[in-house]
């Protein structure tokens, strides 16, 4: 029989939109709400010149997509990455509908980004390309219309000239953006939460299971926000930690790594390559070592048809956002790999981005072990009903997780009507 998902490429796009037309076609959702379910609600490009420091002048290519405000304000993260174009952050912005949505928070979906590389930039080159891009982009954000939050290469500084600069147009507006310090109206957990909640629903799943975490292998790629923390927690609940990479490649210790030796010599080097102690790998090996947890928490489409049978992991959770190709995840689902699907696994951070909006708004200030109870709650609801679903329809929780988030917002478009 055709199989659908060997007509793609690996597309971000094609990515998110495979797994949409999967869960409308269960929906039996007609065109025309196929159609105003998928189309973006705007997009926006802009140019951003920038001094830089010796002198001269850039132009750096910026991008805001708003994919739906049909529940709510749109909401996304802002990614500053070199390879950053208008195709992955259409993905991305889609991707946050669904799943704002699965966890059924009042926003709708949006991405940002610049493609741009940080790592050659200084501080102060970076502050100006953050506060023009804002200037661009400012008039279609807002509280109650497009909400940024950190993302790949960035974080609570740069959601800090967000906020500055935001507010120098519109006057003291700390809900304009969320992942800011907690100095600035940030909400505490915030900076852990992705991570947090990652480490949560892993637990969750091999509770459900009967599999027990402490003493499981874990192998992570990425070890930025999402992935350090999510190390962190799992290392603390009891699991071996036996793996590790990033962008300048991994390292491997069969006995298990010292996580709290690897968390302080990331941030002393930036960059967990070259931790002694540990055989060197690469940044893409790390996705086939032995292990029985794999987290990928870095770009998307790093698990293809060309790598996903060589996945020795029982449980993939997806920290990053679309790291797996629908025919990837087909190979997966068919060897008997449990995917716990981004839209579920990575929503913590926006579900304490949610609690973050809420406080500024109120100028109230929550307790830590309050944002950290809350948040698991709405992770524990999202995962119970995406396991139930797939449990009695017989269908991966991806698909569960897409058929629920997909009838939410179809439900809330045909209410409000168009
Ligand atoms: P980050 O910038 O803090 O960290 C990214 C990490 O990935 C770094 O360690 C970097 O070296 C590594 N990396 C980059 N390219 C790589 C490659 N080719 N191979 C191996 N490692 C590579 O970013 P983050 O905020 O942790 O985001 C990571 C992923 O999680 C992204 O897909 C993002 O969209 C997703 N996500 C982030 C959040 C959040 O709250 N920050 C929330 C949900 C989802």
């Amino acid at each position: 029989m055709d199989n659908p998902a060997s007509r793609l490429i690996e597309d971000p796009r094609e990515n998110v939109d495979y797994n949409f037309r999967r869960a409308a076609d269960r929906l039996g959702l007609d065109d025309e709400m196929r159609t105003l379910l998928t189309m973006p609600f705007r997009e926006l490009r802009v140019e951003i010149p920038v001094r830089l420091d010796d002198g001269s002048l850039r132009v750096f290519v910026g991008y805001r997509v708003q994919h739906s405000g049909v529940r709510g304000p749109s909401k996304g993260g802002i990614r500053y990455h070199p390879a950053t174009d208008l195709n992955e952050i259409r993905a991305l912005a889609a991707a946050m509908t669904w799943k704002t949505s699965l966890v059924n928070i009042p926003f709708g979906g949006a991405k940002g980004g610049i493609a741009v590389d940080p790592a050659q930039m200084t501080t102060g080159e970076l502050q100006r390309l953050t506060r023009g891009y804002i200037r661009r982009i400012g008039l279609f954000l807002g509280p109650f219309r497009d909400i940024p939050a950190p993302d790949m290469n960035t974080n609570a500084q740069v959601m800090t000239w967000i906020f500055d600069e935001y507010s120098a147009q519109h006057g003291y507006t700390p809900a304009c953006v969320t992942g800011k310090p907690v100095e600035l109206g940030g909400s505490l957990g915030r900076e852990a939460a992705t991570g947090r909640g990652v480490a949560f629903l892993i637990e969750t799943l091999m509770k459900d299971l009967g599999m027990p975490l402490v003493g499981a292998r874990v192998a992570v790629q990425g070890f930025g926000n999402v992935g350090s923390f999510a190390t962190r927690f799992l290392a603390e609940a009891g699991a071996k930690v036996v793996a590790v990479a990033d962008v300048k490649g991994g390292v491997l210790n069969e006995r298990g790594l010292d996580v709290k030796a690897l968390l302080n010599y990331a941030r002393d080097n930036r960059t967990i390559s070259g931790f002694p102690g540990a055989r060197e790998i690469s940044s893409e090996e790390v996705l086939t070592v032995d292990c029985d947890i794999l987290i990928p928490a870095a770009l998307q489409c790093v698990l293809t048809k060309k790598n996903a049978d060589k996945v020795r992991a029982r449980i993939v959770a997806e920290g990053a956002n679309l790291p797996t190709t629908p025919e990837a995840d087909e190979i997966l689902v068919r060897r008997g790999v449990h995917v716990l699907p981004d839209i579920l696994t990575n929503a913590g951070g926006v579900t304490v981005s949610y609690f973050e909006w809420a406080q500024n708004l109120q100028q109230m200030f929550w307790e830590e072990d309050h944002v950290n109870a809350e948040m698991h709650k709405i992770l524990a609801r999202a995962y119970r009903q995406v396991a139930d679903m797939a449990a009695k329809e017989k269908i991966p929780l991806r698909e569960a997780a897409y058929t629920i988030a997909v009838d939410r917002v179809a439900r809330a478009e045909r209410l409000r009507g168009t």
